[in-house]
């Protein structure tokens, strides 16, 4: 029986240690320090609760380890990553944005796009909605879609991952910057002025994807901001969430990939560049 470990017990995190227990698979949690964390559906009163283990005295290897602690608190655990991997441990990081899988010095080590919604709250973690890491497409994430499919969780594995991934970036590209920087959740796209804001940062989000080779569909900023529109108005985004109680921004990951990519490619992005040249003060 495949060993399970997750780093990072939060909404991510402990999402996916719920989904794993549930069908009967061995899992550990590690976190900072020992200590427990609650778990419960949104609208459902039952609660279930996990162990943590402390990473730092970890010494159990584990064959499958999901990394869900932010991308600012990445650094922060990889020296000891050695406690709870061997030489064949599959790793897999599931985190918002892309790029910071070149921190990990591991031969097995993936990058999920991730469909998990759920929020922290001191020791409590609240699932909202979804249960699926889109993966990219080889042996390893075929056995990881197998080990699963008797649980909760969904792993896709995907040809066409990097289409995934953009995606991803692109919508977190809009939103997330809208609402972090004006401090307001999906009510301020109410405003025209921010609407047309969050869809030029969609276009140009897609004018970078093309030119790493990535193609979307013409109506792709159009059915994004569908998809926004129906977003309930005290709707939050993770960055803005980290923005109005002073937390460390994933900016880096996020916005910062993709401005990294439209200079490298020498585009013209001016909505990318000054809305995250701000974000990068913070
Ligand atoms: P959380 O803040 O809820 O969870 C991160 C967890 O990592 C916390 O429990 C934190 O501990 C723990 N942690 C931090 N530093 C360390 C450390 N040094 N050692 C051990 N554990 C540590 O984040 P999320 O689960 O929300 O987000 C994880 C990633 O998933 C992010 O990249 C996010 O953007 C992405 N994501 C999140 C979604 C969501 O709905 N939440 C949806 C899609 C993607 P402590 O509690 O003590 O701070």
């Amino acid at each position: 029986m495949k060993k399970f470990g997750i780093i990072g017990p939060g909404a991510v995190g402990t999402a996916i240690a719920y989904a794993l227990n549930q069908s009967g698979h061995n899992v550990a949690l590690f976190g900072r320090s020992n200590s427990t964390v609650s778990f419960q559906e949104y609208n459902h009163s039952e609660q279930h609760e996990f162990t943590v283990h402390a990473l730092q005295d970890a010494h159990e290897p584990v064959d499958i380890l999901f990394i869900a602690v932010k991308t600012t608190q990445l650094d922060s655990i990889i020296p000891y990553l050695n406690n709870v991997i061997h030489s064949n441990s599959v790793i897999i990081l599931t985190q918002n944005g892309y790029g910071q899988l070149q921190k990990i010095n591991h031969p097995y080590k993936y990058h999920a796009v991730v469909y998990i919604s759920g929020q922290k709250d001191k020791n409590s973690v609240t699932h909202f909605r979804d249960w699926t890491l889109k993966l990219p497409l080889d042996n390893n994430t075929l056995e990881l879609q197998t080990v699963t499919q008797d649980s909760l969780l969904n792993i896709e594995c995907l040809e066409d991952y990097p289409e995934h991934v953009w995606y991803k970036l692109i919508v977190n590209l809009g939103i997330n910057t809208v609402t972090a920087l004006t401090r307001q959740p999906a009510v301020v796209l109410k405003s025209n002025e921010v609407k047309t804001l969050c869809y030029n940062l969609l276009v140009e989000g897609k004018r970078v994807a093309k030119a790493e080779n990535v193609h979307f569909d013409d109506d792709l900023e159009e059915s994004i901001m569908k998809i926004y529109e129906g977003y309930p108005d005290d709707m939050g985004t993770s960055m803005y969430y980290d923005m109005i109680n002073a937390r460390p921004l994933e900016t880096q990951y996020i916005q910062g990939y993709i401005y990294n990519l439209s200079q490298k490619h020498q585009l013209s992005t001016p909505y990318l560049d000054s809305t995250y040249a701000i974000l990068s003060t913070f």
